[in-house]
Protein backbone atom coordinates (compact mmCIF):
# COMPACT_ATOMS: atom_id res chain seq x y z
CA UNK A 1 0.00 0.00 0.00
CA UNK A 2 3.02 2.44 0.88
CA UNK A 3 4.24 2.06 -2.86
CA UNK A 4 0.33 2.96 -4.26
CA UNK A 5 -0.13 5.93 -2.02
CA UNK A 6 3.35 7.43 -3.17
CA UNK A 7 1.86 9.56 -5.39
CA UNK A 8 -0.64 11.12 -2.85
CA UNK A 9 2.68 11.79 -0.71
CA UNK A 10 5.55 12.80 -3.64
CA UNK A 11 4.82 13.21 -6.85
CA UNK A 12 8.28 15.05 -7.80
CA UNK A 13 10.74 12.05 -7.54
CA UNK A 14 11.24 10.46 -10.77
CA UNK A 15 10.99 6.99 -9.67
CA UNK A 16 7.99 7.92 -7.57
CA UNK A 17 6.04 9.60 -11.08
CA UNK A 18 7.32 6.38 -12.87
CA UNK A 19 5.85 3.73 -10.29
CA UNK A 20 2.61 6.18 -10.10
CA UNK A 21 2.25 6.20 -13.53
CA UNK A 22 2.22 2.42 -14.02
CA UNK A 23 0.19 2.45 -10.97
CA UNK A 24 -2.51 4.64 -12.78
CA UNK A 25 -2.45 2.49 -15.73
CA UNK A 26 -3.45 -0.22 -14.00
CA UNK A 27 -6.06 1.63 -11.88
CA UNK A 28 -7.71 3.27 -15.24
CA UNK A 29 -7.64 -0.55 -17.07
CA UNK A 30 -9.68 -1.68 -13.73
CA UNK A 31 -6.79 -4.74 -13.55
CA UNK A 32 -7.30 -3.36 -9.45
CA UNK A 33 -9.43 -4.27 -6.92
CA UNK A 34 -11.15 -1.55 -4.80
CA UNK A 35 -12.52 -2.11 -1.43
CA UNK A 36 -15.66 -0.55 0.00
CA UNK A 37 -17.92 2.42 -2.00
CA UNK A 38 -16.50 5.90 -3.70
CA UNK A 39 -16.07 8.46 -1.27
CA UNK A 40 -17.58 11.94 -2.10
CA UNK A 41 -16.50 14.02 -4.17
CA UNK A 42 -15.35 16.57 -1.42
CA UNK A 43 -12.72 14.13 -0.02
CA UNK A 44 -11.72 13.39 -3.71
CA UNK A 45 -10.55 17.53 -3.63
CA UNK A 46 -9.00 16.56 -0.46
CA UNK A 47 -7.05 13.95 -1.56
CA UNK A 48 -6.15 16.28 -4.72
CA UNK A 49 -4.86 19.30 -2.88
CA UNK A 50 -3.21 16.88 -0.67
CA UNK A 51 -4.68 18.46 2.59
CA UNK A 52 -3.06 17.28 5.44
CA UNK A 53 -6.53 16.61 7.44
CA UNK A 54 -6.97 13.22 5.23
CA UNK A 55 -5.16 10.61 6.75
CA UNK A 56 -3.34 7.99 4.52
CA UNK A 57 -4.79 5.28 7.22
CA UNK A 58 -8.14 6.17 5.73
CA UNK A 59 -9.39 3.35 3.69
CA UNK A 60 -11.41 5.54 1.51
CA UNK A 61 -8.00 6.93 0.56
CA UNK A 62 -6.95 2.78 -0.46
CA UNK A 63 -9.62 2.82 -2.27
CA UNK A 64 -9.68 5.97 -4.38
CA UNK A 65 -6.01 4.66 -5.06
CA UNK A 66 -7.38 1.32 -6.84
CA UNK A 67 -11.17 2.46 -8.14
CA UNK A 68 -10.82 3.70 -11.68
CA UNK A 69 -13.32 5.88 -11.71
CA UNK A 70 -12.18 7.58 -7.95
CA UNK A 71 -8.89 7.80 -10.24
CA UNK A 72 -9.80 9.49 -12.99
CA UNK A 73 -12.15 12.09 -10.76
CA UNK A 74 -8.81 12.65 -8.67
CA UNK A 75 -7.03 13.21 -12.09
CA UNK A 76 -9.54 16.06 -12.84
CA UNK A 77 -9.16 17.52 -9.56
CA UNK A 78 -5.67 17.65 -9.54
CA UNK A 79 -5.51 19.00 -13.22
CA UNK A 80 -8.16 21.88 -11.80
CA UNK A 81 -6.11 22.32 -8.57
CA UNK A 82 -2.58 22.87 -10.61
CA UNK A 83 -4.11 24.89 -13.56
CA UNK A 84 -5.50 26.92 -10.48
CA UNK A 85 -2.20 27.55 -8.54
CA UNK A 86 -0.48 27.91 -12.44
CA UNK A 87 -3.02 31.18 -12.27
CA UNK A 88 -2.26 32.31 -8.99
CA UNK A 89 1.49 32.13 -9.84
CA UNK A 90 0.92 33.41 -13.34
CA UNK A 91 -0.85 36.31 -11.29
CA UNK A 92 1.75 36.87 -8.84
CA UNK A 93 4.50 36.68 -11.36
CA UNK A 94 2.54 39.40 -13.28
CA UNK A 95 1.98 41.59 -10.27
CA UNK A 96 5.55 40.96 -9.05
CA UNK A 97 6.70 42.47 -12.81
CA UNK A 98 4.58 45.38 -12.45
CA UNK A 99 5.73 46.22 -9.35
CA UNK A 100 9.30 45.79 -10.43
CA UNK A 101 8.43 48.10 -13.36
CA UNK A 102 6.97 50.66 -11.32
CA UNK A 103 9.62 50.76 -8.68
CA UNK A 104 12.33 51.36 -11.23
CA UNK A 105 10.14 54.14 -13.06
CA UNK A 106 10.09 56.04 -10.11
CA UNK A 107 13.68 55.11 -8.88
CA UNK A 108 14.81 56.50 -12.21
CA UNK A 109 12.49 59.37 -12.57
CA UNK A 110 13.49 60.48 -9.07
CA UNK A 111 17.23 59.75 -9.90
CA UNK A 112 17.07 61.81 -13.25
CA UNK A 113 15.34 64.64 -11.30
CA UNK A 114 17.78 64.56 -8.49
CA UNK A 115 20.66 64.84 -10.63
CA UNK A 116 19.79 66.91 -13.74
CA UNK A 117 17.01 68.95 -12.68
CA UNK A 118 17.41 71.49 -15.17
CA UNK A 119 18.62 69.46 -17.81
CA UNK A 120 15.21 67.49 -18.26
CA UNK A 121 12.76 70.07 -17.75
CA UNK A 122 12.22 72.93 -19.70
CA UNK A 123 12.78 76.06 -17.15
CA UNK A 124 9.67 78.66 -17.41
CA UNK A 125 11.89 82.56 -18.31
CA UNK A 126 11.20 84.84 -15.94
CA UNK A 127 12.40 88.19 -15.03
CA UNK A 128 12.25 90.36 -12.26
CA UNK A 129 12.75 94.35 -12.26
CA UNK A 130 14.28 95.37 -8.92
CA UNK A 131 15.87 98.32 -11.22
CA UNK A 132 13.40 100.69 -9.52
CA UNK A 133 12.86 98.77 -6.43
CA UNK A 134 13.72 99.25 -2.42
CA UNK A 135 14.98 96.67 -0.60
CA UNK A 136 14.51 95.25 2.56
CA UNK A 137 18.00 95.68 4.04
CA UNK A 138 17.84 92.52 6.34
CA UNK A 139 19.51 94.90 9.37
CA UNK A 140 17.20 96.84 9.13
CA UNK A 141 13.95 95.12 8.92
CA UNK A 142 10.84 95.62 11.10
CA UNK A 143 8.36 92.86 10.69
CA UNK A 144 5.70 94.71 12.55
CA UNK A 145 5.18 97.20 9.27
CA UNK A 146 3.61 95.60 6.13
CA UNK A 147 6.43 96.25 3.28
CA UNK A 148 5.61 98.97 0.83
CA UNK A 149 7.31 97.32 -1.66
CA UNK A 150 5.53 96.01 -4.56
CA UNK A 151 5.39 92.22 -4.58
CA UNK A 152 6.80 90.44 -6.87
CA UNK A 153 5.54 86.81 -8.25
CA UNK A 154 7.09 83.62 -9.62
CA UNK A 155 5.17 80.40 -10.53
CA UNK A 156 5.77 76.87 -8.69
CA UNK A 157 8.06 75.75 -11.35
CA UNK A 158 11.46 75.11 -12.43
CA UNK A 159 11.95 79.34 -13.50
CA UNK A 160 14.73 80.59 -14.62
CA UNK A 161 15.10 83.86 -13.47
CA UNK A 162 16.77 87.10 -14.62
CA UNK A 163 16.87 89.56 -12.03
CA UNK A 164 17.38 93.14 -13.03
CA UNK A 165 19.32 94.01 -10.21
CA UNK A 166 18.48 97.90 -8.28
CA UNK A 167 20.06 100.84 -9.97
CA UNK A 168 24.09 101.24 -9.29
CA UNK A 169 24.62 97.39 -8.27
CA UNK A 170 27.90 96.22 -8.63
CA UNK A 171 29.08 93.74 -10.70
CA UNK A 172 30.48 90.14 -9.52
CA UNK A 173 29.05 86.69 -8.47
CA UNK A 174 25.71 87.12 -6.68
CA UNK A 175 23.85 84.49 -4.62
CA UNK A 176 20.22 84.86 -5.15
CA UNK A 177 17.72 82.64 -2.83
CA UNK A 178 13.91 81.98 -2.09
CA UNK A 179 13.81 82.25 1.76
CA UNK A 180 10.86 81.78 3.93
CA UNK A 181 12.32 84.63 6.15
CA UNK A 182 14.11 88.00 5.87
CA UNK A 183 17.67 85.26 7.24
CA UNK A 184 19.17 82.74 4.72
CA UNK A 185 18.23 80.27 6.65
CA UNK A 186 17.16 76.99 5.12
CA UNK A 187 16.24 78.64 1.98
CA UNK A 188 13.41 77.32 -0.49
CA UNK A 189 15.79 77.34 -3.71
CA UNK A 190 19.13 78.97 -4.52
CA UNK A 191 21.37 79.76 -7.18
CA UNK A 192 24.73 82.01 -7.68
CA UNK A 193 25.80 83.69 -11.01
CA UNK A 194 28.34 86.12 -12.18
CA UNK A 195 26.06 89.40 -13.02
CA UNK A 196 26.50 90.78 -16.46
CA UNK A 197 25.72 94.18 -17.69
CA UNK A 198 27.48 96.97 -17.17
CA UNK A 199 27.14 100.89 -16.34
CA UNK A 200 24.24 101.64 -14.24
CA UNK A 201 22.59 98.12 -15.15
CA UNK A 202 23.77 94.78 -13.49
CA UNK A 203 21.57 91.74 -14.13
CA UNK A 204 21.91 88.17 -12.80
CA UNK A 205 20.45 84.72 -14.06
CA UNK A 206 19.63 81.65 -11.94
CA UNK A 207 17.65 78.69 -11.97
CA UNK A 208 15.37 77.96 -8.54
CA UNK A 209 13.39 75.02 -8.50
CA UNK A 210 10.29 76.03 -6.69
CA UNK A 211 8.15 72.92 -7.99
CA UNK A 212 8.14 71.52 -4.31
CA UNK A 213 7.35 75.17 -2.88
CA UNK A 214 3.51 75.78 -1.52
CA UNK A 215 2.20 78.94 -2.85
CA UNK A 216 2.30 81.86 -0.39
CA UNK A 217 4.60 84.56 0.40
CA UNK A 218 8.45 84.69 0.81
CA UNK A 219 11.32 87.05 -0.33
CA UNK A 220 13.67 86.79 -2.83
CA UNK A 221 17.14 87.37 -1.32
CA UNK A 222 19.90 88.79 -3.15
CA UNK A 223 23.71 88.28 -1.56
CA UNK A 224 27.23 90.08 -3.05
CA UNK A 225 29.77 87.89 -3.06
CA UNK A 226 31.31 90.73 -0.87
CA UNK A 227 28.63 91.81 1.28
CA UNK A 228 27.66 90.62 4.66
CA UNK A 229 24.31 91.09 4.25
CA UNK A 230 21.21 89.92 2.07
CA UNK A 231 18.88 92.43 0.22
CA UNK A 232 15.47 90.96 0.81
CA UNK A 233 12.26 91.58 -1.95
CA UNK A 234 8.87 90.17 -1.09
CA UNK A 235 7.91 87.34 -3.51
CA UNK A 236 5.07 85.79 -3.92
CA UNK A 237 5.00 82.03 -5.42
CA UNK A 238 1.82 81.07 -7.16
ZN1 LIG B 1 -14.24 4.61 -6.46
Amino acid sequence: MDMRLRWFLNAEDRLDAWVTRQHQERVLAGRTAPVGPCPDEAFLEGIGRQSKQIALSDPRVDHAANCPVCMRQLLELRFQHQSRRRKLAFTAAVGCCLLIVAAFVVVSWRGTNATHPVDNMAAISETIDLSNAGTLRSLQSDPSQPSPLQSVSLPRALVKVTIILPRYSRPGQYTVAVTHDQSANDPLAHGAAAANGGGDREEVSVDLDLRKSKPGFYFLATTHEQDQASYYYPLQIK
